[in-house]
């Protein structure tokens, strides 16, 4: 691209009269309107030329360096105009001078008396189009790198709020854009939905109100819907002079919109996918009410295989990441923005898909958490939860020196109220029992368990024998307060519990079965006995743990 149109204006800075008339002659004479030449005597008075004025090129004498080295010269020239090119001009043609200047930012270096004019043209323009490369090889390199610090900082947060308020601000300083904001749009498939209608989710430099206008959301939903129909990226330079409907081109330049860059966020059905299988899991779960032993020790199911964010399958617009002037007018926006902006979108795409994911992936598992460790009838603890507490509860109080006390509880005929009432209201009995005793059991630490069919256990840590009965009376109270009819109890006309409690000091050496089975006999004692009644465990040894 040698030929120019525009008058290339070059600073020569040239203490040799003669030397300055020669290049002059040499440029000038070609033809006058090339160049236009400033020529300086002195570094100093070229540095405040360089600051009044813009120019194209420098010639640097090198002999002219205000006592300093030639390196120092073009150094602090560089520093003045970092994306002027210098020209050297030297009286010695010593390869190393010439390596050395170069070296130290010069784009070229000639050797005075040695060139003709033409040469001297072509180093100017090789030296302007070198240096304009570079420059832009500079600023593709600053922008890769800026690009490379948003996506990480999208990445790392799976928060999509914040991901998309920080892509706005981030988009708005790196394109220096009056305003930037992402539309969610509606979601077209449920367009009759009003839960679904568009609307903007972040913005930066947006006026007070701006969200809220109703007449804005529908001037972006109008470019969301060009959006989708033309399934590619809206780079308008001048709202005004664009082939939109009137009352679109109306609608934007009331939101004072004149130039505007959009492009689509694209969400690929991926993510559903992986959402429906986290689903199933659960169902699955729900269903059989067997879920891995792992859940208990606190681990959680693992992420689904991503979805493929690389796919091609990126087929549900989510919304637009729109980039805009309002103030600053027309803007011809430039290719490496547009890519920059789709780039961006791309990964603001991904990371609401992993941020959707992993939103999924915590409710699941909390979901399978539970399943884990309640009763799918009652909402009590389940008998693994009950396990894995009496273990640990065993253990802590083992090394506290302390007391742990459990009561078994046992519905009396239960087996006729079955019968009589019907599985579902001997169901709906279990659910009154369980929740009555959970109500009486409630000290921190306190554990209600539905221990097996129509028996409960209430484990009760730190609580001596004395205190296990006063709990145990006031839940068989509680019960007996429900009046829940029972007319096939040969005992009374309702529902009633028998009851069997121990009280120990765990010990390591001891498992806690001993105590299982010393609360489980008193059961069995308060069956024996004539029922609805509170039995008390004893201790058959003198080194059980069992205490009175
Ligand atoms: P006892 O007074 O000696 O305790 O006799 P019982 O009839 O209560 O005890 P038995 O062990 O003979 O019967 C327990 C009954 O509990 C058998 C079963 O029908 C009922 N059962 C166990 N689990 C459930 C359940 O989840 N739902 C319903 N509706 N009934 C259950
Ligand atoms: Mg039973
Ligand atoms: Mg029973």
């Amino acid at each position: 691209m040698l030929t120019r149109n525009k008058s290339l204006k070059i600073l020569l800075i040239e203490d040799d009269l003669a030397d300055a008339t020669l290049i002059e002659d040499l440029l000038g004479s070609l033809n006058e309107s090339l160049f236009h030449l400033e020529t300086v005597k002195s570094l100093e008075i070229g540095l405040a030329c360089l600051t009044a004025e813009k120019f194209d090129a420098i010639l640097l004498d090198l002999s002219v360096s205000d006592c300093l080295g030639g390196s120092e010269a073009i150094a602090i020239l560089k520093y003045r105009s970092p994306t002027v090119p210098i020209l050297v001009l030297t009286d010695s043609n010593d390869e190393h001078t010439a390596l050395s200047v170069l070296r130290s930012g010069a784009q070229d270096c000639l050797v005075k008396g040695r060139f003709q004019r033409t040469l001297l043209v072509r180093a100017i323009h090789y030296a302007i189009e070198r240096q304009q490369v570079e420059e832009q090889l500079r600023q593709q390199a600053i922008r890769e790198r800026l690009l490379g610090q948003m996506i990480e900082h999208i990445r790392s947060s799976i928060d999509a709020t914040s991901i998309l308020q920080s892509t706005v601000t981030e988009v708005r300083q790196f394109l220096k854009t009056d305003r930037v904001l992402i539309y969610r749009c509606q979601d077209w498939a449920s367009q009759f939905d009003d839960d679904q209608k568009g609307a903007i989710v972040a913005g930066d430099g947006l006026p007070l109100g701006y969200i809220e206008n109703q007449s804005i959301t529908a001037a972006l939903a109008v470019s969301c819907f060009v959006l989708v129909e033309s399934q590619s990226v809206q780079a308008i330079a001048d709202v005004s002079a664009t082939g939109l409907a009137d009352s679109s081109q109306e609608l934007l330049a009331n939101c004072e919109i004149s130039a505007i860059l959009s492009v689509p966020i694209w969400q690929s059905g991926d993510w559903e996918t992986a959402k429906e299988r986290l689903e199933a899991t659960v169902f699955e779960t729900e269903k059989n009410q067997d879920v891995p032993a792992s859940y208990i020790s606190g681990q959680t199911v693992d992420k689904p295989q991503a979805p493929d964010f690389r796919s091609e399958n990126r087929n549900n617009l989510w919304g637009m990441l729109t980039a805009y002037n309002s103030c600053s007018g027309v803007r011809e926006w430039q290719q490496w923005e547009i890519d920059f902006l789709q780039h961006l979108a791309n990964q603001v795409a991904i990371a609401i898909e992993q941020s959707q994911l992993y939103r999924q992936l915590a409710i699941a598992n909390k979901k399978l958490q539970e399943l884990a460790t309640t009763d799918g009838l009652t909402g009590i603890a389940n008998r693994r939860q009950f396990d894995r507490v009496l273990i640990l509860e065993w253990r802590r109080l083992a090394r506290e020196v302390l007391p742990l006390s459990l009561i078994m509880f046992d519905i009396d005929f239960f087996k006729p109220y079955n019968d009589f009432y019907g599985h579902l209201r001997g169901d709906d009995c279990l659910r009154q029992v369980a929740e009555a005793i959970a109500r009486s059991a409630k000290r921190a630490g306190d554990l209600t368990a539905r221990y097996g069919g129509e028996e409960f256990a209430v484990v009760l840590p730190n609580t001596s024998a004395e205190g296990a009965k006063v709990v145990a009376r006031k839940i068989c109270d509680c019960i007996a307060s429900l009046k829940l009819p029972h007319a096939r109890s040969s005992i009374g006309s309702y529902v009633t519990l028998s009851c069997g409690i121990a009280t120990a000091i765990p010990s390591s050496q001891l498992s806690p079965d001993t105590l299982i089975r010393s609360a489980d006999s008193a059961l069995y004692q308060a069956k024996n006995e004539g029922k609805n009644r509170i039995c008390y465990a004893s201790s058959k040894s003198k080194s059980s743990p069992i205490l009175m």
